[in-house]
């Protein structure tokens, strides 16, 4: 079983979202399940309905799981299985308060050494724990000897106890910590493999740990994914970059197929540049994932882009942009030539269908073209076409193509008027009249 554990305290990112696109394409490769599970245990970072949108984003691109769970609602496994490490002596009660605890943050800091627990709790009798009346968080012992695994990607770690130290498990209020949680589901749901961003990686010692203590043998596999970079900053692309929320992607006009494709290309060796999920469930090799950070580049995803809207069924593009026409799907991969999005083809339809004053310049061949059109003759051809309006009206080369190109596309250049005019001829008092 794999599953995708996104945390519903903000918006999904490309990071997010790659995670959640290796998930899917392992879980099919393995042929094992993918479970999503929302990590909402911080209640105060929780957002409303942010789980909603994780899971309607996750269904946009047709990322199959089997089943939702909600971190939460395993909350007394977390108590019951904390009380047993207290029990066997691989946990203890502490009782020390943020006061004590913010002293020795303090004491760290002016020595410049890294905070860590001084122990205090950890040898308490059980009548004295017993005996005190006070609120308590309940630590994992500090182990005794090193943790070390594997990360299919990233090769070989080895982690001291130190760096481990003995860490809160149960917070006074008896709700588990990020660590302990996901430590704990990921041994309960007998997760096989972990794909995960690397900020996780330092993580990832503490919840071995924990299933270490618990006796849990089964080896769990780990991929951390290297971050996303933002091409211009070279920095760590944030929740601040519009680009990184794959809300802004959608609204901006990028295809979910188009997206997805980019982040399996990013950082990536693909025998092809264009290609669909269920292409690369084929030949995905999570193994040739570039080990170092990758560099988000919006112009390589608009070019992606434009490739899927090239091959796009006809009448479903047209739907995309409000229409239901095959010739409007078509005459929208025409404008391709310039433009990479859904926005920017509909902006292009708008101007076709927008309301045409009159062309600067040549104010009077547009009303006389206008007028002739108006009259509703139907010419299959734009060559028949053209040599009526220039018969009708007298007007030939600049003064007839400009003022024409104007009243039939909204714009003063664009793509050859012979290849618009077929797939709009059926909309043509429209397209004058307004
Ligand atoms: N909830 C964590 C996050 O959204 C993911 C934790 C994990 O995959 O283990 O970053």
């Amino acid at each position: 079983m794999l599953r995708f554990a996104p945390s519903p305290t903000g918006d999904m990112h490309i990071g997010n979202l790659r995670v959640a696109i290796f998930n899917h394409i392992l879980s099919k490769q393995l042929n094992e399940k993918l479970i999503i599970r929302i990590e909402d245990t911080d209640k105060k970072r929780n957002i409303k309905n942010k789980d909603k949108e994780i899971l309607e984003i996750l269904n946009l691109f047709s990322i199959e799981y089997d089943r939702v769970i909600y971190q939460s609602e395993s909350l007394k496994y977390h108590q019951k299985l904390a009380m047993q490490l207290v029990s066997t002596k691989k946990a203890f009660a502490c009782f020390c308060g943020d006061d004590k605890l913010d002293e020795l943050r303090q004491i760290a800091k002016n020595e410049k050494k890294p905070f860590r627990y001084d122990g205090f709790c950890q040898n308490l009798s059980n009548e004295l724990v017993l005996e005190v009346n006070a609120p308590f968080s309940i630590r994992a012992k500090q182990p005794q000897s090193n943790i070390k695994f594997t990360d299919l990607l990233k090769g070989d770690f080895d982690y001291k106890p130190f760096d481990i130290d003995s860490f809160i498990i149960l917070r006074h209020d008896k709700t588990p910590t990020y660590n302990y949680a996901c430590a704990i589901d990921d041994m309960l749901l007998d997760i096989s493999t972990v794909i995960r961003g690397e900020d996780h990686l330092s993580n990832t010692p503490k919840q071995i740990y924990i299933r270490d203590i618990l006796e849990y043998k089964t080896k769990i596999n780990y991929i951390h994914l290297p971050m996303i970079l933002n091409a211009q900053s070279g920095k760590k692309m944030s929740k601040r970059d519009d680009e990184s929320s794959i809300r802004w992607l959608i609204e901006e006009g990028f295809l979910p197929s188009a997206i997805a494709n980019y982040l399996v290309l990013l950082g990536n060796k693909t025998p092809c540049e264009v290609f669909t999920l269920e292409e690369a469930i084929k030949w995905f090799d999570i193994k040739s994932i570039s080990k170092s950070a990758a560099k988000f580049d919006i112009s390589k995803l608009r070019f992606v882009n434009k490739k899927h809207l090239e091959i796009i069924d006809e009448i479903r593009l047209s739907k995309i942009l409000g229409f239901d026409d095959k010739d409007i799907g078509k005459l929208a991969k025409v404008y391709l030539e310039e433009a990479s999005t859904i926005k920017e083809l509909k902006s292009k339809l708008n101007l076709i269908f927008s309301k045409k004053l009159l062309c600067v310049g040549f104010e009077d061949e547009f009303d006389t073209l206008k007028n002739i059109i108006l009259k509703e003759k139907y010419f299959n051809s734009f060559i028949e076409f053209k040599a009526y309006l220039s018969k009708e009206s007298g007007l030939k080369g600049k003064s007839l193509f400009k003022p024409l190109r104007y009243l039939l596309t909204g714009a003063n250049d664009g793509p050859n008027l012979s290849d618009i005019y077929p797939l709009i001829k059926n909309y043509l008092g429209e397209i004058v009249k307004c």
